[in-house]
């Protein structure tokens, strides 16, 4: 038996917390709380799903749409494909690696090359399917030589991620490597350090895990290949799976 489903005013009251604690106002503006938290009782029979997770989807087409076209740093420049990111809304679960790389920026989409591959290797022993999880980067443009991107590209990109982390709303980010959890947990703390401890951002848990570019250049390294899916089990409780 898995975990208990999260109650609808669970999930609303969880909502309207990670908006105000990320300082966000509109989630709540113009609505009656009060209301909205306190919904009567449901109706036996299966749940319909919230009208909300179809607008939440509908949120990330313009970001993704204003990605293909963004200029806003030198990123631009170079890149044969920008890349949004992808993946459906509803499992709570989300990706964040650093950057797209070669194959990436050749066909638009997030982790396609081999560390994708391991990814979706990762993602499928968890119990999802590639496609229910949410995967994009901390910036959707490649840098030259795969260099981790600089703060300013960071910083002109944040935008983007943070409305798709809106838009998601997961219950846990998995922090891909050391740009991706320092993103998360400001300090400069190293990966290995970081990894295996979940992190607040808002009411969204973040778990930073080495980043699958590490298991490959250290194949063969059980130690690192376990502590990776030691992880991803922390995740994968905190989900119910
Ligand atoms: N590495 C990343 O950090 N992101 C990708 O999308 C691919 C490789
Ligand atoms: Fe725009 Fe981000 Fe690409 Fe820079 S990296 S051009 S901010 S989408």
């Amino acid at each position: 038996m898995g975990k208990k489903p999260e109650t609808l005013p669970q999930k609303v009251k969880n909502t309207l917390g990670f908006f105000e604690e990320i300082g966000a106002d509109f989630a709540v503006r113009g609505r009656k709380p009060a209301r909205s938290l306190t919904p009567g009782p449901l109706p036996p029979g299966p749940r319909p799903k919230p009208p909300t997770v179809a607008r939440n989807a509908a949120l990330l087409v313009p970001v993704a749409e204003e990605i293909l076209v963004c200029q806003k740093c030198p990123l631009s420049r170079n890149r044969a494909h920008a890349v949004p990111g992808e993946g459906a809304i509803d499992s709570g679960l989300m990706f964040v690696g650093e950057g797209p790389g070669a194959e990436e920026n050749n066909q638009g989409r997030p982790f396609v090359g081999r560390a994708g591959q391991l990814l979706t290797k990762i993602i499928t022993a968890m119990g999802f399917q590639r496609p229910e999880v949410f995967i994009t980067n901390i910036v959707k443009c490649q840098p030259p030589g795969n260099r981790p991107p600089l703060a300013d590209e960071t910083e002109a990109c944040t935008p983007y991620l943070l409305r798709q982390i809106e838009a998601v709303q997961p219950k846990v980010i998995v922090a891909l490597g050391g740009v991706a959890a320092n993103y998360f947990v400001p300090g400069n703390m190293k990966i290995s350090a970081l990894r295996g401890t979940f992190y607040d951002f808002g009411a969204i848990k973040v778990m930073p895990t080495f980043h699958p570019s590490y298991l490959i250049r250290n194949e063969g390294n059980n130690t690192i290949k376990g502590a990776v899916w030691g992880d991803m089990k922390k995740v994968m409780a905190l989900l119910g799976k």
